[in-house]
């Protein structure tokens, strides 16, 4: 099946432009984890409408169950990858989908890994893209910097280039998948915590914090989950760095992504979060009718 629109995210961006695209007659998949930034809010007084305060894991439910009544189908799954052939192909740990427009509220982008010089060699051996720069380490050592099931799916990503490739968990106890534990088998595990990356030029290796070291010549982040600038990196999005740009209607660069909410970096609040997404929505319906248009 082939959505009209899919939605990466099931916060109040995501959720809003749910709402609306459904009501349009468009088939709707949103596609998140249980993980907005919502659920930190203790308590919401400042969102349209309620008298009372509301805890925003209650907001948040109340939102996912109207999207759910008009008729959007809400999965509980992690996106690992995003392409574009002649519809928008997303992978996620537990299967993939096909849609014709994309939503990106992912929230906001997730911290960078605690590793000492990490930025120092970005670019120079370091890379948060194996599709963009997987080529480059045909036969080499390579490390994957990561604990979940994205960080497996990157790991899995450089096989073809190279068989030597160690997933580096920092420490970090592995939170994976079924289908990720199956991979795992594919590849080196080295669960030490780093204490820093080390290099001339370009990396050359890491060091761990019990004092040894390991020779690589390319490491890859792939830390907690794939956030917006992930998916940016991958498909030449544009990005100012740190947020997805957007323009008025909440289109990116990429004809038929859109993107709203924390991840495009605006004032984080849930108002502007909904508001985005009904921008979004808006924009998705239009092209989503004109295509269909086209294809009859
Ligand atoms: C402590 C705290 C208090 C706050 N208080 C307020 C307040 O009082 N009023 C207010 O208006 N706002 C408040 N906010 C801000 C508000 O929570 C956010 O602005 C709002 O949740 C943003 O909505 P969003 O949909 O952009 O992102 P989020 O709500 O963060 O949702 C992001 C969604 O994307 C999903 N996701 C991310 N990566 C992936 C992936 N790779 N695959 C699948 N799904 C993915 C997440 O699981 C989640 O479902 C508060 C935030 C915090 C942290």
């Amino acid at each position: 099946m082939i959505y009209d629109t899919l939605v990466i995210g099931r916060g109040p961006a995501g959720i809003s432009c749910a709402v609306y695209t459904v009501r349009a007659n468009l088939s709707t998949v949103v596609i998140g984890k249980f993980e907005s930034s919502l659920l930190k809010a203790e308590k919401i007084e400042n969102y349209y409408g309620f008298e009372n305060p509301i805890s925003g894991k209650e907001l948040l439910m109340a939102g996912e169950n109207q999207a759910r009544r008009l008729g959007a189908e809400i999965i509980e799954d992690e996106v690992v990858a995003i392409e574009k052939e002649a519809h928008f192909k997303v992978t996620c740990v537990k299967g993939t989908y096909e849609a014709r427009t994309v939503l990106l509220s992912t929230g906001s982008p997730v911290i960078k890994a605690p590793v000492k010089r990490l930025e120092e060699f970005e670019g120079k051996g370091v890379s948060y893209c194996t599709t963009c720069d997987g080529f480059f380490y045909r036969s080499k050592k390579v490390g994957v910097l990561g604990y979940t099931d994205y960080a497996v799916h990157e790991a899995l990503e450089l096989l073809p280039f190279t068989k030597d490739v160690t997933l580096y968990t920092n420490g970090m106890p592995l939170n994976l998948s079924d289908n990720s534990k199956e991979g795992l088998s594919q590849l080196k595990l080295n669960d030490k915590k780093v204490k820093s990356l080390q290099g001339g030029e370009v990396i050359e290796g890491l060091l761990f914090e019990d004092g040894s070291t390991e020779l690589l010549n390319g490491l890859f982040v792939a830390y907690g989950s794939a956030s917006s600038t992930s998916f940016a990196l991958k498909m030449g999005i544009e990005t100012d760095g740190k947020s997805i740009v957007t323009n008025n209607k909440m289109e990116t660069n990429i004809p038929g992504l859109y993107a709203a909410g924390d991840c495009t970096g605006v004032f984080k609040q849930v108002s502007v979060g909904v508001g985005q997404g009904a921008i979004a929505s808006r924009q998705i319906i239009e092209l989503v009718r004109k295509m269909r248009k086209e294809e009859n």
